[in-house]
């Protein structure tokens, strides 16, 4: 089978982790940590995961004239990602994000977006043959929303689905939502978005009727290692997540995320494609880290293989 066309619009950042006995407190110098950094940002993240899990994807990003940006495409080039559509921009860093984490797992996160925020709607228009000619379009919320808006709106025109990742979470208007195809709110976003707090089957059923009533067609709202409920105008079905031991569940979503839009650009029926999708977050849970936890196909299918609960 042809692998199917992603585009996935959005932020890349350089993680700069220094894992440390304590966060230091505002003043003072601790010593002694380990630092490592890491390829991240959700755009990213979910470009990585769609490609590991099959898709042929195009990434359409801002990364800076810099050191950061030049790795950041040189590992999407090692993916296999097309990087036509990720600008170096002259007029501002990459994005980082400065983390301190401390033994007891507490962190502390500071995020400079830097060229994300300079993502805009051109940039769009000029990606326009990626994106209306995809199997869908995958966006999440860290560059501006009328970056996003565009993206909708282009990809509704061409009727490529859109599948919007709302994340980090912010308002949003009905204006976008009608033009989304499949939201996924995790259970905070999902919160955010209604004011329901998200705790058990029937207020996730809860939630995203709510959502659906403003314009969006599919909700597949992520709920750990629970799964996903995935509420249509036909469906409201818990998923259950895959039995794992979990190490590390940073960018479980953003893995959830490319693989769903994989299985889904394959035309695979949307309650298999969410079955694929937990399994390879499920796998990136039992491993350290962002981008390097993004599992293969290969290994997201031998999990599939019989074990996938209904
Ligand atoms: P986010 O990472 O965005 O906060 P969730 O925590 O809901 O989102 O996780 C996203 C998906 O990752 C879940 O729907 C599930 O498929 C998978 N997942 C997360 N945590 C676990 C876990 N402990 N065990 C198995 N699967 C998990």
């Amino acid at each position: 089978m042809a692998r199917p066309k992603i585009t996935v619009i959005g932020s890349s950042n350089t993680d700069m982790i220094i894992k440390l006995e304590r966060i230091p407190r505002p003043g003072e110098t601790i010593l002694g940590g380990e630092f490592v950094t890491a390829a991240g940002g959700k755009g990213a993240n979910q470009a990585v995961a769609a490609a590991r899990a099959g898709g042929d994807v195009t990434f359409v990003a801002h990364v800076g004239q810099d050191m950061f940006g030049e790795q950041a495409i040189a590992g999407f080039v090692k993916d296999g990602i097309h990087v036509e559509y990720v600008t170096r921009d002259s007029a501002a860093p990459s994005g980082v994000a400065l983390i301190f984490v401390a033994k007891d797992g507490q962190n502390s996160i500071a995020v400079a977006g830097g060229a994300n925020g300079r993502l805009c709607p051109e940039d769009v228009k000029r990606a326009e043959r990626a994106i209306a000619g995809a199997g869908a379009v995958l966006m999440q919320l860290e560059t501006p929303l009328e970056t996003v808006q565009a993206a909708a709106e282009l990809a509704a025109r061409a009727e490529a689905p859109v599948i919007l990742n709302p994340a980090p979470a912010r308002v949003l208007p009905d204006q976008l939502l009608k033009l989304v195809s499949i939201l996924t709110p995790n259970a905070i976003e999902a919160e955010s978005l209604t004011g329901i707090a998200v705790t058990d089957e029937a207020s996730a059923a809860q939630a995203a009727d709510k959502l659906r009533a403003r314009g969006v067609e599919t909700v597949i709202l992520t709920l750990g290692a629970r799964g996903a409920f995935v509420a249509t105008a036909s469906t409201r079905q818990l998923v259950p997540g895959l039995p794992v031991k979990a190490v590390d569940t940073t960018a479980a979503g953003d893995v959830f995320n490319g693989a769903l839009a994989v299985a889904l650009g394959e035309d695979r029926p949307l309650l298999e494609a969410v079955r694929f999708a937990n399994a390879a977050a499920a796998i990136s849970v039992t491993r350290l880290g962002a981008q390097p936890s993004a599992p293969r196909r290969k290994e997201i299918e031998a999990l599939c293989a019989g074990k996938c609960p209904t």
